[in-house]
């Protein structure tokens, strides 16, 4: 029989090395495909949306924060010390990161897989398919953006752009000053709720005229003082060089448009998992998300495969939680392989 990993884990944000640190350590020997850097913002994000975030303040274990990069840079270190391959352009490499920026060019890109028959199959973005008894679907979750030029720039530069309040949002540069908030959903409100903690004011603004958000999370918004909702609103521009200063809005009722003054824009507007590779081999939720056959597992609808961090997990969205769910999947693969009688 041709060559069969015992594990492949798709995807290299925290569940993904988590899911590699507890293979390797188990002598599982496993196999990453952790995703090809892309411009930004791309739907398989390596090293996850850490990657997108400059200081990390809420990850335990490190006092005085930690950059994302830098704390990718340091899981995967982990995982290849113990063991963990990695598919890149040059074949497999044991360690091809750099420890400043965390990801390799060369890393690819998992294209499609294969789970109606055993071994599992992987299909790499070379067209190479990869056999394995289990497999980890790790690979995220991607913030919507609403798609504008210098939304990009200035979060990928730390502009004062965010899809996250929750890990951004207490940073020094936004305390005291007028923020805005896009959405009109639960987590819209809720992290605009978070955001009048440190900031001088909080605008939420939305398309519409009517919230989506649950009704105590409307009135939540309604009884605080710190936040003002603007209605029927969309964002034309983000305004600023290498800092927010405002953002350009126009009125969808009468067309008009309008500068505001910001001194941080975070965009609540939704997230997509990134499952598009799995072309139906797996069973989703309503939303989108990898169903887990058991809540307090990471067992999925095939056997073999399990599924860890933000692509089953659309309530959370943390990077603890994820790494959580990491470890999780790779003992839950250990188990069953050792039931298969394949260790
Ligand atoms: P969501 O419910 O899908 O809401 C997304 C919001 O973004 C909607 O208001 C939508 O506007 C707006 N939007 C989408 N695309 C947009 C665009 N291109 N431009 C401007 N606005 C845009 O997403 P969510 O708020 O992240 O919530 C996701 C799930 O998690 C929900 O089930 C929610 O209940 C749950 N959640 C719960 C809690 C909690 O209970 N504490 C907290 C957070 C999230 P429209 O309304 O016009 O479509």
């Amino acid at each position: 029989m041709e060559n069969v990993e015992k594990i492949i884990v798709i995807g290299s944000g925290p569940a993904g090395w988590t899911a590699a640190i507890y293979a390797a350590r188990a002598n599982l020997q496993p196999l990453v495909f952790a995703g090809r850097p892309r411009s930004f913002p791309s739907l398989v994000l390596p090293g996850g949306q850490l990657m997108l975030t400059t200081e990390v303040e809420n990850y335990p274990g490190f006092p005085h924060g930690i950059t994302g990069p830098k704390l990718m840079a340091g899981l995967e270190q982990q995982a290849v010390r113990f063991g963990t391959r990695i598919v890149t352009d040059d074949g497999l490499h044991p360690d091809v990161s750099n420890p400043d920026d965390g990801h390799s060019a060369k890393y690819h890109d998992c294209q499609s897989v294969d789970f109606s028959s055993r071994p599992l199959k992987v299909v790499g973005e070379d067209g190479t398919t990869r056999l394995a008894h289990a497999v980890v679907v790790a690979t995220g979750a991607t913030a919507n953006w609403l798609g504008l030029e210098n939304e990009q720039r200035l979060a990928r530069t730390g502009g004062g752009v965010s899809a996250c309040a929750v890990c951004d949002g207490a940073m020094p540069v936004f305390r005291g000053k007028e923020l805005a908030v896009v959405g009109g959903g639960d987590s819209a409100v809720e992290e605009a709720t978070y955001l009048t903690k440190f900031a001088g004011k909080v605008y939420l603004i939305h398309r519409r005229d009517q919230l989506r958000a649950s009704k105590i999370m409307v009135q939540r918004a309604a009884t605080n003082s710190k936040i003002e909702i603007l209605w029927n609103k969309i964002v034309l521009d983000v305004l600023g060089d290498a800092a927010i200063s405002g953002l350009r809005l126009e009125d969808t009722k009468t067309k008009e448009e309008s500068v505001l003054p910001v001194g941080g824009l975070f965009l609540a507007i939704g997230h997509t998992p990134a499952t598009g590779f799995l072309n139906g081999r797996l069973e989703l939720d309503a939303k989108g998300y990898v169903r887990l056959r058991d809540p307090s597992r990471t067992t999925t609808s095939v056997e073999g495969v399990f599924a860890a961090g933000d692509v089953a997990d659309g309530v959370y969205r943390q990077a603890v939680t994820a790494a959580g769910m990491g470890c999780k999947a790779a003992l839950d693969a250990e188990r069953w392989l050792a039931e298969q009688g394949i260790l």
